[in-house]
């Protein structure tokens, strides 16, 4: 495993998270959850991403216990605030001072743990007051519930204001939390230059687009049994957006791509992502251990400039680059 610093902080963290979204308290049974996560600590993989509204609060118990006896300074664990959980009250939800006071104890209660490395506002809130957020996040580092401060899918703007702000009141705004894969590329035009000035990180999400990259799903055939296409419990939904034949031809013509270089396609995938300097790390999913194992090989690769050309001539129109779509990305008013 490879290392990277978090933002301008000196907070070092792997180059390949462990995530749980749609996996744990869903997706797989809770034994083959604590196997993913054994199997990503046996592979060096120390930094691992939740948040409290996965599988509505149940993703972070099941990895607080997973990794419950592990040496906690050895770990940096990720999680986040913003969406509806619990019953789903008028105040169950977005970045009041309310509901992150609230949310903060409650997640670490789940995680097992006395605080998180990076508390991370899921989505901007444009129903609450940056001030207000802004000055709940720094109470939440000064009480040593947090020790880094995160944010999601902020445009390049918001993000200017959230650091702005954060200097302002003592505390290390340090990442944001975009999707960001070969085939999502929204943040290259804004965020990512805005960031680097900022002493921002991207941390990325689904960097192999929710296993569409893997080359597993073939156009114009059922999806596998046990993928997340095939998975009714929300994850089909998901990757709904990916799952059409134009993709998917496209993304078979990465194979030979991949083969060329000595790498599956999931690890070309994986790698493509940090080749971006701005990337600290890739948030990468699994449902089964085998596959933790396959995908933490991408750590440390460098892809050279001709690879980088193949896979785009590949993939051609079907990337999407409009970076009008992170602001998209923003909840017209606060989900309740
Ligand atoms: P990925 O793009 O890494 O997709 C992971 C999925 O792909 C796995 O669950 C598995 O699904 C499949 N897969 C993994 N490895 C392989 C392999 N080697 N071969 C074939 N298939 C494989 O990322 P996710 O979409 O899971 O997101 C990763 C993390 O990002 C989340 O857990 C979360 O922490 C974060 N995230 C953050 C969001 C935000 O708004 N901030 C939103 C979404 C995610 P299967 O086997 O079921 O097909």
């Amino acid at each position: 495993m490879e290392y990277r610093y978090l933002g301008n902080s000196g907070l070092k963290i792997s180059e390949i998270t462990y995530g749980n979204w749609l996996t744990h308290g869903s997706q797989v049974e809770n034994d083959v959850a604590t196997q993913c996560v054994h199997a990503a600590l046996d592979a060096g993989i120390s930094t691992f991403d939740t948040a409290d509204v996965y599988a509505n609060t149940v993703a972070e118990s099941v990895l607080g216990e997973a990794l419950r006896g592990q040496r906690r300074e050895s770990l940096e664990i990720f999680t986040k605030v913003y969406f509806p959980t619990g019953p789903g009250g008028k105040n169950d939800t977005g970045l009041s001072r309310k509901h992150i006071m609230e949310s903060v104890n409650a997640s670490l209660q789940r995680l097992q743990t006395d605080y998180v490395d990076l508390y991370q506002a899921h989505r901007y809130d444009t129903a609450t007051p940056l001030e207000e957020t802004m000055l709940a996040f720094a109470d939440v580092v000064r009480q040593g519930k947090a020790l880094y401060i995160g944010v999601s899918e902020w445009t390049a703007d918001q993000l200017r204001a959230g650091v702005e702000m954060s200097r302002e009141l003592g505390f290390q705004l340090v990442s944001n939390q975009p999707q960001y894969s070969m085939l999502w590329r929204v943040i290259e035009d804004e965020v990512v230059p805005t960031a680097q000035e900022l002493g921002v990180s991207q941390i990325v999400w689904s960097p192999m687009a929710q296993g569409v990259l893997s080359g597993k799903y073939e156009p114009g055939a059922q999806p596998p049994a046990g993928s997340r296409a095939a998975d009714e419990n929300g994850g089909a939904d998901m990757i709904k957006r990916f799952m059409n034949d134009d993709v998917l031809k496209r993304v078979q013509k990465l194979r030979p791509v991949a083969e060329e270089t000595g790498l599956s396609m999931a690890q070309l995938a994986i790698a493509w992502v940090l080749q971006n300097e701005n990337v600290a790390t890739a948030l990468v999913g699994a449902s089964r251990p085998e596959q933790v194992g396959e995908n933490v090989k991408a750590a440390g690769v460098r892809l050279d400039k001709s690879t980088m050309k193949a896979i785009d001539k590949a993939l051609g129109k079907v990337v999407e680059r409009d970076a009008a779509l992170t602001a998209r990305t923003t909840p017209r008013s606060r989900l309740a």
